[in-house]
């Protein structure tokens, strides 16, 4: 589903990604972790074409994705992305931020759009928040419904990064149990997290960037009792 090879990322002179490279079957779930700056937020990023990148490719979903990202607009739809802070439209309602999408680029008419995000409301528990305005909702809410809005498009991979770290803690669990929801789906997940519990319980397999490159990898079970690098075993003492 994921085919990353040798993904090199600079913002002017500084290196951020030194060759990175990653491979995911359909229905696997990846848990990315590392310091504060290792360059998670812009590995995921250049998977889902919002950055381009000085070399390496990227193969996703069945695109292959060029270096500029012109041909980013492919994508859409077949890969989704929530963010630590939602990104919802303040001025939509949550049906509309929800349909807005589908109907621009899936083509999906506006009764079935509407038919569709209802029903993914519901999963949700957020029936009767469609016609809130973002604002009005509490961020574990808004959390869900960026969720929600990513899954009407029906992707084949769902790119999150630390899509918890804004809540207040009592909200945490409402969107990990969401994520933990989906992840019995087969569906193909990254998940940038320092949410370990989750990690441990969802993660096929656990990936540790440091300084912008991956430096380990491991099912979980070895992730969290036999760590090789010096450098992971500092990381999960420190967040532990
Ligand atoms: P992480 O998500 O692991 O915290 P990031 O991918 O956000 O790390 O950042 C990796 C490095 O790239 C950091 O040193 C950060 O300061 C830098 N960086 C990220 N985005 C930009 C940008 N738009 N312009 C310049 N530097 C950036
Ligand atoms: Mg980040």
């Amino acid at each position: 589903m994921i085919v990353a090879q040798n993904l090199i990322k600079s913002y002017g002179a500084a290196k951020v990604l030194h060759g990175v490279s990653l491979t995911v079957a359909a229905g696997e779930r990846i848990v990315l972790c590392g310091p504060s700056g290792s360059g998670k937020s812009t590995f995921v990023r250049c998977l889902n074409g919002l950055e381009e990148r000085q070399g390496g490719t990227v193969e996703i979903a069945g695109h292959c994705l060029s270096a500029d990202c012109a041909n980013v607009l492919a994508l859409a739809g077949d890969v989704g992305m929530v963010f630590q802070q939602f990104n919802l439209f303040p001025h939509l309602t949550v049906l509309d931020n929800l349909t807005l999408a589908m109907r621009r680029v899936r083509r999906t008419p506006h009764r079935a759009a509407e038919e569709e995000a209802m029903a993914m409301l519901a999963r949700m528990q957020l029936t009767e928040k469609a016609a809130s305005y973002p604002r009005q909702l509490s961020g574990g809410q808004q959390q869900r419904v960026a969720i929600a809005r990513a899954l009407c498009m029906k992707p084949k991979v769902m790119l999150f990064d630390e899509p918890t770290s804004a809540l207040d803690p009592e909200m945490v669990k409402e969107v990990l149990d969401v994520m933990t929801d989906l992840s019995c789906q087969g569906l193909t997940m990254i998940v940038v997290t320092h949410e370990m519990g989750f990690a441990r319980s969802v993660a096929d397999r656990i990936i540790f960037m440091d300084r912008g490159t991956i430096l380990e990898e491991a099912d979980p079970e070895t992730f969290f009792r036999h760590p090789s690098h010096a450098r992971t075993k500092e990381f999960l003492r420190q967040i532990g």
